[in-house]
């Protein structure tokens, strides 16, 4: 594997290496993030990985400042899987005008609501760095994790707003045995906090499992109930059209829809989602 810090090393490799597949990441890879490599690896004839902890997308200095890092396990996991470059810019090289006035993307709707509305700025920090990056590794197809069902949507937008030739695969959520959503964030809990978070998943599970019986303004406050009473602190619990992310106040069967969760234990904020009905 190759592994690269100036763009334009990144472009040497890259250039006449026909279909080239790229996910995107902050590091502290686990095996959601290399579900996404194997993808574009079986797809691609190039797979580039960046590692890049993007400081503009962070409303909480905190959560940058403690946000993991495990570049030696990292590079050992995507050689493993067959990536082929890995690329691991400084914040110089992603952001040469600094970081302080960067564009302002036109997010819209999806800025006011849910992830959006709970971390400002968050979103046009994500859209300034995968830009960057979708132009400097212009790949043919970009892998994103279901995960992160709101960011995905933002960055189809982003993709279409700016005209960018590149197909988005959205790969599905790899879960621990007990259902906790893999996530770098989760390395940051107690051996029995991971246990304890499971029941995110679990709650989620029981609503879908239930959405023909119950309305969603009960289950939701069963599941809020059972959090609290397990010591998270949620900050949203809400069902949405999954297409658009438009608010649903109760289950509709004409409609693919999703339930988004971003709840906090012991410090940590999680966030986890299952779509409606099961797809
Ligand atoms: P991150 O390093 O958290 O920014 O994530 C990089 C990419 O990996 C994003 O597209 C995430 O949605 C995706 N990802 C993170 N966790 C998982 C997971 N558990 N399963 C699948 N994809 C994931």
């Amino acid at each position: 594997m190759f592994i690269v810090k100036r763009a334009a090393d990144l472009q040497k490799i890259t250039e006449n290496q026909g279909h080239i597949g790229f996910v995107p990441t902050m590091g502290a890879l686990h095996r959601g993030h290399i579900s996404l490599i194997e993808k574009s690896r079986d797809a691609s004839q190039l797979t580039v990985c960046s590692i890049f902890v993007n400081p503009t997308q962070f409303n909480d200095p905190q959560d940058f400042i403690k946000y993991p890092k495990t570049l030696e396990n990292d590079i050992y996991l995507l050689e493993k899987a067959g990536c082929d470059v890995l690329f691991l810019p400084e914040v110089s090289e992603m952001y040469p005008e600094g970081i302080l006035n960067i564009r302002q993307y036109p997010i819209g709707y999806l800025d006011t609501i849910l992830e959006g509305l709970h971390r400002p700025g968050h979103f046009n920090g994500v859209c300034a760095i995968v830009h960057k990056l979708l132009q400097t590794v212009n790949p043919n197809l970009l892998y994103l994790g279901e995960k992160d069902f709101q960011q995905c949507l933002v960055i189809q937008q982003l993709v279409q707003n700016e005209s960018i030739p590149v197909e988005v695969q959205i790969c599905p959520t790899t879960r621990l045995p007990n259902g906790l959503a893999m996530s770098s964030r989760n390395q940051r809990l107690s051996e029995s906090g991971k246990e304890l978070a499971s029941a995110i998943y679990r709650n989620l599970k029981k609503i879908q499992a239930n959405w023909q019986n119950e309305s969603f303004s009960i289950l939701r406050q069963q599941a809020l109930n059972a959090l609290q009473e397990a010591s998270f602190e949620t900050e949203y619990l809400e069902l949405a059209d999954a297409n658009n992310l438009h608010p649903l106040s109760d289950f509709d069967a004409s409609k693919l829809m999703v339930v988004l969760i971003a709840t906090r234990l012991e410090g940590i904020r999680l966030i986890d989602n299952i779509k409606i009905p099961l797809s």
